[in-house]
């Protein structure tokens, strides 16, 4: 079985090709990313795990030594550089951030959901920030010293950011925010946060109807804001989840983003970075560690006098995963790709992969954890751990079900395909041998091969005199989450 990396490489060289990064520059990052994930990261995760994150007293205490690891994946190894513009000190290569954040998330889920929504706040500043605010943020985040996080969520306003209650009120050359939000990312530990808001002006009409919203970058010693707790969670337990207060915050004008009025649209650009960084990446990453570890077990573990990777049950499991590692590794890049080359169908292309590798993680990772048997729900197991951390993949940044009605069918309807078809992967045979070249996946192939070759409805659009061409997994429509919606548009 090849390796994490080398599997990125492949599905990644095609893109950095067209954008003119060097095969020796991509093969560096990810070979240097990977190597300080498997000796700094990979060994503490089930330490920093059950220690966790705090918040005591209004600071942020991060597992011991992660606080440091994010510095040096700055300082160190430059991580933090890729995303940011060349201009304000970065290396302006986000697609190869988006690459590492897999890596990242296989060694340790907190650390690749931190690095994911930091690349969100920096893509947000890169288009919308003032020149003040670019030149003050963009050259600590380009080294490390300071992360960004999202602040959307509040208690009455989660999927429905319309219904957003913290107000922003221009007063002389200022705003001052009020109000509070809930489960923030790496709140207390971030410098800076990317804050949603309505409008005062606005505050008072119902939500379907307000068209006034304001987005502002709020630094973390900004008097009035206060860090207040941290949720007690299932799993994430290495990542504060904290509740922010606003009280009288007072943020520059010059800290607003992009057009006073137009914070929703410039949120829900930012917002399409995040379902491939982390909807598609971060995911991926998880379910990887969850199938090599599986894997590596099924190998020792015997019963029937077996193998139990020899039982066809399982190895069928395996080949599935394969699949859904390979089909969500090729969607969340091609996102990544189509994002930095502004192409039109970005936006669509990420929501699917979001809802594609998101769904496969979970999916995968409850169907991997099973062949542990009793041991697969203790705590020496690293799959109990990637079980409880894989969840949120489906609730945040857009709930499956909402990015499907809201996103992917509006979308769908509103542009119109002009053609439907099906498509398999062109490259089905070498991903067969490159993956499974092992004698119990072959077994279970036989002659069922035709089973597991990863399928896609196509769907053509037409933009500017361009067919262009969003693959939506099979998976997906014929999945029972919520497909009967997407399945009437195939049939
Ligand atoms: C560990 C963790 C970390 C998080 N980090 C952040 C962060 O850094 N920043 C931040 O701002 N937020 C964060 N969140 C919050 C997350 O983004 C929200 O939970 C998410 O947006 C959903 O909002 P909600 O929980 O209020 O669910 P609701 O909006 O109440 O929705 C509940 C459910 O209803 C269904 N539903 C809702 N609307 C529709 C619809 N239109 N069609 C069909 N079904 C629908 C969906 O199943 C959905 O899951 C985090 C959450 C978790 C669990």
């Amino acid at each position: 079985m090849r390796s994490q990396v080398d599997e990125i490489k492949k599905y990644l060289k095609p893109w950095t090709d067209k954008l003119g990064i060097s095969s020796h520059e991509m093969g560096m990052t990810l070979d240097t990313t990977y190597e300080f994930t498997e000796k700094e990261i990979r060994p503490k995760s089930m330490e920093w795990d059950k220690e966790g994150a705090k918040i005591e007293d209004g600071v942020c205490k991060l597992p011991t030594g992660m606080e440091d690891i994010y510095r040096r994946l700055g300082e160190e190894i430059g991580l933090t550089l890729l995303p940011v513009p060349e201009t304000y000190g970065g290396d302006g290569k986000p697609i190869l951030y988006t690459a590492c954040i897999e890596i990242l998330s296989g060694g340790e889920a907190s650390i690749g959901v931190g690095s994911a929504v930091n690349a969100t706040t920096i893509d947000m500043i890169s288009k919308y920030g003032t020149e003040e605010a670019k030149e003050e943020y963009l050259p600590k985040l380009a080294m490390g010293k300071i992360y960004g996080s999202i602040a959307l969520t509040e208690a009455d306003a989660g999927s429905d950011l319309r219904a957003c209650g913290t107000t922003s009120e221009l007063v002389g050359d200022s705003y001052i925010l009020n109000g509070s939000k809930i489960f923030i990312t790496n709140g207390g530990f971030s410098g800076l946060y990317i804050v949603h808001t309505v409008d005062k002006e606005d505050e008072d009409t119902p939500p379907r109807e307000r068209a006034k919203f304001n987005v502002f970058i709020v630094s973390k010693d900004t008097k009035g804001l206060e860090f207040v707790r941290n949720e007690e969670k299932l799993g994430w337990h290495t990542s504060p989840t904290t509740q922010l207060s606003f009280d009288n915050c007072v943020v520059p004008k010059n800290h607003l983003l992009g057009e006073r009025f137009n914070g929703l649209k410039q949120y829900f650009w930012g917002l399409c970075g995040g379902r491939y960084n982390f909807g598609g990446a971060w995911s991926i990453g998880l379910l990887d560690a969850a199938y090599r570890e599986a894997l590596e077990y099924s190998k020792n573990r015997i019963t029937f006098d077996k193998q139990i990777i020899y039982h066809p049950e399982i190895s069928k499991k395996f080949v599935k995963i394969v699949r859904d590692i390979s089909m969500g590794r090729q969607k969340y890049l091609y996102a990544a790709y189509l994002r930095e080359v502004n192409d039109p169908l970005s936006v669509l292309e990420a929501t699917v992969t979001k809802v594609f590798c998101t769904e496969a993680a979970v999916r995968g990772v409850l169907d991997l954890i099973r062949l542990f048997g009793c041991i697969g729900y203790t705590k020496e197991c690293l799959l109990e751990k990637i079980y409880r951390d894989v969840y949120p993949a489906v609730i945040g940044e857009g709930a499956t079900e909402v990015l499907v009605s809201e996103v992917i069918i509006d979308t769908i309807k509103k542009k119109n395909p002009i053609n439907k078809g099906t498509a398999t992967l062109p490259n089905f045979e070498n991903f067969v041998q490159e993956y499974l070249d092992e004698d119990y996946f072959r077994q279970t192939l036989g002659k069922n091969r035709k089973r597991f070759v990863p399928q896609y409805e196509a769907l053509s659009f037409q933009y500017d005199n361009e067919e262009k061409e969003v693959m939506i997994p099979k998976q997906l429509i014929e999945s029972d989450v919520l497909d009967w919606k997407l399945y009437h548009i195939f049939t």
